[in-house]
């Protein structure tokens, strides 16, 4: 199956100049959904993964399924303020100003293998610090997995350290 049929290109949104990769036409398509998640819980297989981790939101919806057709545990990566039990919190650069991501501090056991999982590489700012967290609390990550690839802004350059699939590029 070829998954890019299923994903649609907005052009100028959020900003003028983007063409921004909407998965939600994805998501709605039930053979295809199923194929990219199928295809992720393939390739961590072998991994021996404990639990899956998505950032906030389009993690959730990828990073769910996954972790629920392995029958391990989900946890999520939020935003600020939105967690209600003691976090770590880990803020790292954007082209302009900063962002932060916060995990629950109790969520990863220390040795626990992980699997992270998310709609897009961009420029890998966000898995960076998703696994800095993961990292800050003993876990070890063994993969990042993605839907999508931007493969012209080099995000995996920034995650050489790390076992990274992505199922499409562009
Ligand atoms: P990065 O941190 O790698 O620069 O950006 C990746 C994050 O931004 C992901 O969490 C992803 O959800 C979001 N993102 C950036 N651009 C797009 C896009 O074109 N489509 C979608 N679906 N998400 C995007």
């Amino acid at each position: 199956m070829n998954l890019k049929d299923s994903i649609r290109e907005i052009k100028d949104f959020p900003k003028p100049g983007i063409g921004f990769k909407d998965i939600t036409t994805l998501l709605s398509n039930g053979e295809a959904f199923k194929f990219a998640i199928d295809e992720i819980i393939a390739d961590l297989k072998d991994k021996n993964v404990d639990v899956i981790v998505g950032p906030e939101a389009r993690g959730f919806l990828m990073g769910t399924p996954v972790a629920y057709g392995m029958g391990i545990g989900f946890v999520p990566v939020r935003k600020p303020g939105k967690l209600p039990g003691e976090v770590e919190s880990f803020e790292y650069g954007l082209e302009y100003g900063t962002d932060t991501l916060e995990i629950h501090k109790d969520a990863i056991k220390p040795g626990q293998r992980v699997a992270i999982v998310d709609d897009l590489l961009a420029t890998g700012g966000t898995m960076q610090a998703a696994a800095k967290l993961i990292e800050k609390l003993g876990g070890e990550v063994v993969s990042m997995q993605f839907l999508i690839e931007l493969e012209e802004l080099k995000g995996s350059d920034k995650l050489s350290n790390y076992h990274v699939n992505s199922l499409v590029k562009y």
